[in-house]
């Protein structure tokens, strides 16, 4: 089922956009949780990590590399930035589209909530 990601990726609704290719997006989190907060999604629509079969294992990649490619951009690689990919229910996920969140910008702590 789709999801405002869908929605977003069709320019059906507007996103501040940072990035795209042909098999990816990324646009600022509009409720961002720091300074630096980026989602960076896949065209294919899977609904979560959960959902990745083997024949992903090339556009995961990809998503790392952007993810990497982004932060140096958006100038928080050498201070430090986190990925995170809330994955269902108890992972925290609300959008059922999987997505990579590029978060940084200032101190993260550990254990996450
Ligand atoms: P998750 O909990 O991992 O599914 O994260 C979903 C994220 O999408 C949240 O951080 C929301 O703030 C963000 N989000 C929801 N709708 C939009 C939107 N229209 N534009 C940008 N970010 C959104």
């Amino acid at each position: 089922m789709s999801s405002i990601f869908t929605k977003i990726i069709k320019r059906e609704i507007p996103a501040a956009m940072v990035y795209e290719d042909d098999e990816c997006i990324a646009f600022r989190d509009i409720d961002p949780k720091a300074p630096v907060h980026i989602l960076l999604v896949p065209r294919k629509e899977i609904p979560s990590l959960a959902q990745v079969t083997a024949e992903d294992k090339a556009l995961l990649g990809h998503l790392m590399v952007k993810a990497s490619e982004i932060a140096k951009a958006e100038g928080i690689s050498e201070s430090g930035y986190r990925v995170v990919v809330n994955t269902n229910k108890e992972g925290g996920q609300e959008v059922y589209h999987l997505h990579l969140h590029i978060l940084g910008g200032r101190q993260m702590t550990w254990p996450p909530g």
